[in-house]
């Protein structure tokens, strides 16, 4: 069985800053810029050179209450483009996130499944993120 998105609005209201997306230094910028533009205030905190937790208290935002939407969509991070997936940059791991209501409702599907299985389309974009994040780890050595 697939993810599938329920629409719920977890994925972009945050309690804790380790779920927090994590975003490299063009998302960074990109987010500086539409924040700007859109009147949203923006805060960072650095995990490792080029790489940064986008910090959000509450729910995000970018992210329209009303009509339940992200406003960047299209140019979203790819921190939330793979979502429920999470990347952990301290332990250098991929996660599944149970602030998800699909995952916490299918938690079976998902521990006995490959992840690439459950989501594919999510574990495509984790695996950018990674190449990115192990490029910035390099660049640091
Ligand atoms: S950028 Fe969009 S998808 Fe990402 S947390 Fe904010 S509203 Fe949600």
């Amino acid at each position: 069985m697939k993810f599938k998105c329920l629409r719920h609005d977890n994925c972009c209201y945050f309690s804790s800053l380790f779920e927090c997306p994590v975003v490299f230094e063009d998302e960074k910028e990109r987010l500086e810029r539409l924040g700007e533009k859109l009147n949203v205030k923006v805060r960072f905190e650095e995990v490792q050179d080029g790489v940064w937790k986008f910090v959000i208290d509450g729910f995000c935002g970018f992210y329209d209450r009303e009509v339940r939407i992200c406003r960047i969509h299209k140019v979203k991070p790819l921190a939330c483009k793979m979502f429920p997936l999470i990347l952990d940059p301290k332990n250098r791991l991929i996660l599944v996130s149970r602030a998800c209501k699909w995952v916490n409702e299918n938690w079976n599907i998902v521990t006995s499944n490959p992840v690439q299985l459950v989501f594919p389309e999510e574990y495509e974009i984790a695996v950018k993120a990674y190449f990115k994040f192990l490029q910035a780890s390099r660049k640091e050595l």
